[in-house]
């Protein structure tokens, strides 16, 4: 079911790839997001949170990702979540998190919780930013309770949101101090969860933004695509902006390059969010679109 929001769009060639740097963005009251279709669009009150980029549309629609059954307004287009390819659909909503608890360790698929809740899986090489991220998704300092030792990171940690999902964080992989059986065991038990969890929503794969595509990076992304494997691709970092003098380049010239890389290996194009746990930039982004997927999956 899932994976059905890999198939909308057919692979285009690689064209080219507009995006805008810095987004014009309108401060939005939560209630004027709503549409007649939705009309708690998000369960959130009096906040105010930029979320839609009003700004004309730069990315091409090929390259945006449109969850199934969204109606786009013909006059004024499609809804975009800032910093990201993501259109808003009318399944965003309760994307707030009230509460969250650490609920287990697992060292295998089968001994995850068997409630049926959907699950969104955090991964990324060691030192993307998972926990900063993850921390600043639920707000707290320390939920992550990972410890970036090798040996103690192999568990697949739930943690239960708002009792009504999980945010899982998996282990971080590309440890350059971890032994080589050691990492192929980390393969082999995160790959196996990916194929087996029936109730995996998406894998929100990190990928650090200030710095040029990773080999492993691709591989694992690829390996995501080639396996039909919902994947977001969660860009951090993106707070640094600074160019380096041999040659490197900004967040938004990286999103590119990693997006061109991977494409042959997807049918639809993945959606993908800037982030920073820095800034907080990209947090309610993700708990949108987390929102919308979930509440799609929910539904079918
Ligand atoms: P993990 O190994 O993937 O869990 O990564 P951590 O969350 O521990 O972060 C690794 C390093 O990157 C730490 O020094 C963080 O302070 C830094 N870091 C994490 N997120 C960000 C971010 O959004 N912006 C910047 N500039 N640094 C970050």
């Amino acid at each position: 079911m899932a994976a059905s929001f890999l198939t909308h769009f057919p692979i285009t060639p690689i064209n080219r790839f507009l995006y805008s740097h810095k987004p014009k963005t309108l401060i939005k009251t939560l209630t004027t997001l709503s549409t007649s279709t939705s009309p708690s669009l998000i369960t959130t009150h009096e906040q105010e949170i930029t979320l839609i980029d009003e700004t004309p549309l730069q990315i091409p629609k090929e390259k945006l990702f449109i969850p199934p059954e969204t109606e786009i307004n013909p006059e004024k287009g499609p809804r975009i979540l800032r910093g990201s390819n993501i259109v808003l659909s009318k399944y965003a909503k309760d994307a707030q998190v009230v509460s969250a608890e650490f609920v287990k360790s697992s060292v295998e698929t089968e001994a995850c919780p068997n409630d049926g809740s959907p699950e969104f899986a955090f991964v990324g090489r060691s030192n993307v930013g998972k926990s900063s991220l993850v921390n600043s998704i639920v707000k707290r300092k320390k939920l992550a309770l990972t410890s970036k030792k090798p040996g103690k990171t192999q568990c697949i940690n739930h943690f239960r949101i708002n009792d009504s999902w999980y945010l899982v964080d998996l282990p971080g992989y590309g440890y350059a101090s971890a032994p080589n059986e050691l990492r192929k065991d980390w393969n082999k038990f995160t790959k196996d969860y990916f194929l087996n969890r029936s109730t995996l929503v998406s894998v929100f794969l990190l990928i650090d933004a200030s710095i040029p595509a990773k080999k492993i990076d691709l591989e694992y992304a690829s390996w995501l695509g080639q396996n039909q494997v919902p994947m977001t691709l969660i860009f951090t970092k993106c707070d640094k902006r600074k160019k380096k003098k041999n040659g490197g380049k900004h967040p938004e010239e990286n999103v590119q390059d990693f997006q061109e890389l991977i494409s042959e290996y997807f049918e639809a194009v993945p959606p993908w969010i800037m982030t920073s746990s820095l800034t907080n930039q990209g947090r309610d982004e993700i708990l949108l679109h987390m929102s919308q997927l979930r509440n799609y999956w929910l539904k079918h």
